[in-house]
């Protein structure tokens, strides 16, 4: 969320700069792991699709400017595979709310049953009464060269940028704000912070009671079976029951790669930026393809050739928080994604620009408001 808004305001010719407690691309947040899935009709709600549909304009945008691949558009399978409904970020029957905003917003797709899935992609292992939603214009991104590429372009354009710099207080001082670090401090006419998983203690009240950190794991398995897991895959989601955890999705092989990402969801595991165990057990993959992955899609052996441990910092209802901190004027937040926020970045980033420079943006962010928690 920051190289995008530093990108986008560098564009637009804001003096701007980007501070940041480590060095991005890096892996001690939420946006690492060489990955992440990008849909155009997004189940989580009407209110993504634009950020969505903006922002892979903005990634194949970025990718011409700065001669980079960001994004590649494999297509998305989005699949229940049984009859049994489901939740995905805290939305109920996630793959039909998908086809229907897919219908409502003419975003091209098929959907099929059990058979027609197996048919088309054996390597899932679907009962006949399975749902499956498959998207062509979906897929996935590469997160780091995504941040790489608007930070590279942010600098070109005259941004500034401060890394391994922890911003540890914000002040409002009545013209603007002022960012302490413990060496040093600047003043700002606006700040976006998008501190990701450390927000809650950058920002206090009433973040640190809206805010929580879940860990994830993230578990590379090696594929037994190329052929029957081809390299041009689509991305997928698959829910096989009606938990948080019922659920897994993952990706194509990538070039050059013999093993298929994989990570389930959970929600019940409160941690915070220090406590959160970075150390990824061996038992944590065996329990995800013995329970899950080894039960419904084939071509993948137990064996994990790689592992990483990430952080989802979710709301109450799952979902973002993009607006103005009640207590410090010329703060605006973003982030608290809710472990969807990555293919809405770009966009994010172009809708903030607008708004600091023009009072509105194209895209309505409303719907991301603090106001709805009360
Ligand atoms: C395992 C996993 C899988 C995911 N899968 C998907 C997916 O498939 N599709 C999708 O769209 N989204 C996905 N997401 C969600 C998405 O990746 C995140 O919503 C998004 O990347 C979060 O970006 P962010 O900028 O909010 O946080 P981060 O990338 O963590 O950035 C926050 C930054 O703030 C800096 N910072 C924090 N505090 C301070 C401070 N006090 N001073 C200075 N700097 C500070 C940090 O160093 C960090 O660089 C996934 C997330 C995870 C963890």
């Amino acid at each position: 969320m920051g190289s995008a808004t530093l990108y986008h305001l560098a564009k637009r010719g804001v003096k701007v700069a980007g501070i940041d407690r480590h060095s991005p691309p890096h892996d001690l947040g939420s946006s690492h792991g060489a990955t992440r899935i990008t849909r155009q009709a997004v189940g989580e709600g009407a209110a993504y699709v634009p950020l969505a549909l903006r922002s892979q304009q903005l990634w194949r945008e970025l990718e011409a400017e700065r001669g980079v691949s960001l994004f590649e558009q494999c297509g998305v399978l989005i699949m229940t595979a049984t009859a049994t409904a489901t939740s995905h970020h805290g939305r109920p029957d996630f793959t039909r709310a998908t086809l229907e905003l897919a219908r409502q917003y003419g975003i091209p797709h098929e959907a099929w049953e059990g058979a027609a899935i197996r048919q088309r992609f054996p390597q899932f292992r679907v009962a006949d009464d399975a749902l499956g939603y498959f998207e062509p214009g979906g897929g996935y991104l590469y997160p780091e060269a995504c941040i790489q590429a608007q930070l590279d372009g942010a600098l070109e354009r005259g941004a500034r940028i401060y890394t391994d710099t922890v911003i540890e207080r914000l002040e409002a001082d009545g013209q603007g704000v002022r960012l302490h670090s413990a060496q040093s401090s600047w003043r700002a006419k606006r700040v976006i912070v998008a501190a990701g998983m450390w927000s809650a203690e950058l920002l206090g009240a009433p973040f640190d009671r809206l805010l929580r950190v879940c860990r994830q794991s993230l578990h590379w398995f090696e594929v037994a079976d190329p052929a029957l897991f081809p390299s041009d895959s689509p991305s997928f989601i698959l829910a096989h029951g009606s938990g948080d955890s019922d659920l897994f999705y993952g990706f194509p092989p990538l070039p050059g790669e013999n093993a298929v990402k994989v990570a389930t969801e959970q929600y019940t595991d409160n941690t915070t930026p220090i406590d959160i165990d970075r150390n990824l057990h061996p038992g944590e993959s065996h329990q995800l393809f013995s329970d899950q992955v080894g039960r419904w899609v084939g071509a993948l052996s137990a064996r994990t050739v790689r592992s990483a441990v990430c952080a989802y910092t979710v709301t109450p209802d799952f979902g973002f928080i993009v607006d103005e901190h009640p207590a410090l004027p010329g703060v605006t937040v973003v982030s608290a994604c809710s472990g969807h926020g990555f293919k809405h970045s770009a966009a994010l980033g172009e809708a903030l620009a607008q708004r600091m420079t023009t009072g509105h943006s194209d895209i309505d962010l409303d719907s991301f408001s603090l106001a709805r928690f009360g």
